[in-house]
């Protein structure tokens, strides 16, 4: 397994199999066109290592030269695609074949297409080394395959995932490793935390609670932490941009987690969509979001309880204490929606023994 930036690869195609299918396909196409001196367009970047191997394995006069466009960002394909390189002049008359190391969706050679539609070659083919077929939109005929893939995405061999990895001799996929992302819902003194601490051992996943790392910037007095406080203090909540990037940095800080639990986050719908977006641009999401329901007056008691002990002054005075519950009910209480029409709320009974409630959650969890 190898890690590029922030995701783990595994190996995919050996040097063998490659170098296998590169041979291949000179011979393929050379049977095709020895009689004639073909042009071989290479597309960059990531066709250079593919170009220089199948030039070695073509036995035939032929020449080359490169084009270049630009259309991955990430894992996805952006859609967007430009010609910063283009096509060599004096190509009329001549047999011009496309050297690309993957075709996926098409829309890369749909523009390659494109760009060489005016030349007036006498005949345009297109070879490629890697090609998803379940993925392709089929509106052009490929000539020549090297091998046919899965719709995962690859790095290797000159294919790269945002700029590293095209060093690599052989080929790699994306580890999709099963995450469980949980959301855990409820109002404050609900037992989100304590529940959280439980079942991140059980399922090895990591915890992250909004309100213990704005405890802790204020313990540490940083700026996030003095900002943070005047809201806290009053029982209100912190402004969303504020909240929402500590989140996504401390998401950022863990990229080997298996899961996370989110903890008192998200807490209004823009932090819910916000926490969508950011999971999607991570290729993660949210696989459920649970609740523990409790009755307000249970949960003063717990709260005021819990403030004896724990020292926070927001659980120390019923009136900060309501307030928490009046943000609640109006800003928080609305993503039930927000999860439902996702499919994804679960609501568990947050009255009993801590086991007892941790076993109702495992319960939701194990049947996802
Ligand atoms: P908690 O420990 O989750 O009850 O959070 C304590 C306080 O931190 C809350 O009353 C808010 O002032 C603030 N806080 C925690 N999480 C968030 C959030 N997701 N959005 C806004 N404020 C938050």
């Amino acid at each position: 397994m190898i890690k590029l930036h922030d995701k783990y690869f595994k190996p995919f195609l050996s040097q063998t199999e490659i170098q296998s299918a590169v041979e291949d396909l000179a011979k393929k196409i050379s049977d095709d066109h020895k009689e004639e001196t073909p042009i071989f367009i290479g597309v960059l970047n990531g066709s250079f290592m593919f170009v220089a191997d199948f030039l070695k394995a073509y036995e035939h006069p032929c020449e080359v030269s490169f084009v270049k466009l630009s259309s991955y960002q990430g894992l996805t394909s952006t859609g967007i695609v430009e010609t910063l390189l283009d096509p060599p002049e004096n190509i009329e008359g001549r047999t011009v074949i496309i050297l690309e190391d993957i075709i996926d969706t098409g829309r890369t050679l749909k523009e390659l297409v494109h760009l060489f539609s005016n030349t007036n070659v006498k005949e345009f083919k297109i070879a490629t080394l890697f090609y998803k077929s379940e993925i392709y939109n089929g509106e052009y005929s490929i000539d020549y395959v090297g091998i046919e893939i899965p719709n995962k995405f690859i790095v290797g061999y000159g294919l790269d995932y945002n700029e590293l990895g095209r060093n690599l001799k052989e080929v790699y996929q994306l580890n999709q490793k099963h995450m469980i992302n949980l959301v855990l819902f409820g109002k404050p003194g609900a037992g989100k935390g304590t529940q959280a601490e439980f079942l991140k051992e059980k399922y090895n996943l990591k915890h992250i609670s909004t309100g213990d790392l704005f405890r802790y910037n204020m313990k540490n007095d940083t700026e996030l932490g003095q900002l943070a406080k005047s809201y806290i203090d009053k029982g209100d909540l912190v402004p969303d941009e504020v909240t929402i990037k500590m989140l996504q940095d401390d998401v950022e800080k863990n990229p080997e987690a298996s899961g996370f639990i989110f903890d008192g986050f998200p807490r209004t719908t823009a932090q819910a969509q916000a926490l969508d977006e950011f999971l999607v641009s991570k290729g993660m999401k949210i696989d459920a979001t649970i609740a523990l329901e409790a009755n307000d007056e249970i949960l003063i008691q717990r709260l005021l309880e819990r403030g004896k002990v724990s020292g926070r002054t927001d659980d120390q005075d019923e009136d900060k204490i309501r307030n928490r519950f009046d943000e609640y009910n109006q800003k928080t209480a609305p993503l039930k929606d927000f999860y439902e029409a996702q499919n994804k709320f679960h609501s568990v009974n947050g009255i009993g023994e801590i086991d007892e409630i941790t076993m109702r959650l495992s319960k939701v969890i194990e049947e996802l």
